[in-house]
């Protein structure tokens, strides 16, 4: 096992697609490092570059100790799982086997020897040529292993294994993947599109946008402290609310003027940002993560100043949240990003109306009047122009 390394390396391919650029991240030794990102953003293509299947067009990509930019493929100790792990339902265990293995001919060929004679003990009742629906959740494992080869590879490389499961075997085999890298401690690079994967499996989340990486971070951090307007776009599901807005200085202290609306900014989170106070009279995107907002009908009290009003256009009853389309006079956040994010979630433009999870306890009806309490503290601050977090 050993840690990987890309070191300012960059992909053009020969017909001129910039597809990852200067891209500097440490995996260290063991540890399982998701790269996210919407379609086309570099990760498949930075991920084949470890394993050699592309060509590095500039930079240093380590695997250890060793540099192998001009390493072949076979000899780089990888072990390709892309997409092995995840045992497609309507192929039988050897052609998910084979399948995943069938990048890596070396192995192939081992593992076709192997056939005859598992590697390990074969498990009971699961036959290679049994579907994978018919194995127990260990028999699925199991095969996984298998297809591991037997041997201990420098890292696991991942490319959206789980894209074709049902969401149930997704979830199970998420935590079986997650489980597995952990006790064998392999260095795993795992790429997906799916922010709740990246979230729930990952030691640090690199987040990728056309081809450059925005912020590499444990998921939490990423979560709570997005470097820049796309991660916190990009990271949370339902997405946070992006919006325009104009820092003004009222009678209280600093306020965010939201066209109609006003929200007062607490001295604490004035203390935590300074640089907000140079921001007085400046358009700013203010972002608002919907579990931050609260249906003031079900607050006991609420900060001066943390009010919005708008109509529930839409109510999604979950059980054990609502989560609420609240239509008001806010302006969406205007800024590059903002629209790429739009694009991504198959909106023509960024959405105006205001997504909350609200309490279970909320009577609020579709179609009437809501008041909604926002968490002022959690609000979070980014510059339209060059996307990024005013932070500190
Ligand atoms: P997806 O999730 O859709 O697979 P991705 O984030 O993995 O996307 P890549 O597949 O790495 O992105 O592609 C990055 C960019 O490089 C895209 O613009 C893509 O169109 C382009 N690209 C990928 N492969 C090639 C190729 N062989 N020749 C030219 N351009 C390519």
């Amino acid at each position: 096992m050993a840690a990987v390394a890309f070191q300012s390396v960059s992909k053009v391919y020969p017909d001129g697609t910039l597809a990852v650029s200067h891209l500097t991240l440490d995996v260290g030794d063991g540890e399982l490092v998701v790269l996210v990102g919407p379609s086309g953003c570099g990760k498949t293509t930075a991920l084949r570059m470890v394993a050699g299947l592309e060509d590095v067009t500039s930079g240093e990509l380590r695997i250890g100790e060793r540099v192998v930019n001009r390493v072949p493929s076979k000899d780089r100790d990888i072990a390709m799982v892309f997409q092995s792990y995840a045992l497609y339902p309507h192929l039988t265990v050897f052609e998910n086997m084979a399948f995943g293995l069938r990048l890596r001919r070396v192995r192939v060929a081992r593992w076709r020897s192997g056939c005859a004679r598992p590697l390990g003990p074969r498990p009971r009742g699961a036959p290679h040529g049994r579907k994978p629906r018919a194995l127990s959740g260990g028999q699925r494992q199991r095969v996984a292993w298998d297809a591991r080869d037997g041997s201990d590879p420098a890292a696991f490389l991942m490319d959206e294994p789980l894209s074709n499961l049902d969401a149930k075997l997704r979830v199970q085999v998420r935590s079986e993947i997650s489980r597995l890298q952990a006790e064998l401690g392999v260095t795993t690079i795992y790429v997906t599109h799916d922010q709740v994967e990246a979230m729930t499996m990952g030691d640090r989340v690199a987040v990728m946008r056309r081809g450059e990486l925005q912020q590499v971070a444990p998921p939490q951090e990423l979560y709570d402290h997005p470097v820049n307007l796309f991660v916190g776009g990009f990271i949370g599901s339902p997405a946070m609310n992006l919006l325009q807005g104009v820092v003004a200085r009222g009678e209280q202290g600093l306020e965010l003027d939201l066209g109609v609306e006003r929200l007062a900014v607490p001295a604490e989170v004035l203390e935590r940002r300074p640089a907000l106070a140079g921001n007085v009279g400046r358009e700013v995107v203010v972002g608002i993560r919907p579990e931050d907002v609260e249906d003031a009908a079900v607050v006991a009290a609420a900060r001066p100043g943390a009010t919005l009003r708008g109509r529930l256009a839409l109510r999604e009853a979950l059980g054990s949240e609502i989560v609420a389309h609240v239509v008001a006079d806010l302006r969406p956040a205007q800024a590059d990003a903002v629209r790429e994010l739009a694009e991504d979630a198959g909106a023509a433009e960024a959405d105006p109306t205001l997504v909350a999870r609200l309490s279970p306890r909320s009577r609020a009806a579709e179609g009437a009047d809501v008041e909604l309490v926002v968490d002022t503290c959690a609000l979070h601050f980014f510059d339209p122009e060059t996307g990024l977090a005013i932070e500190t």
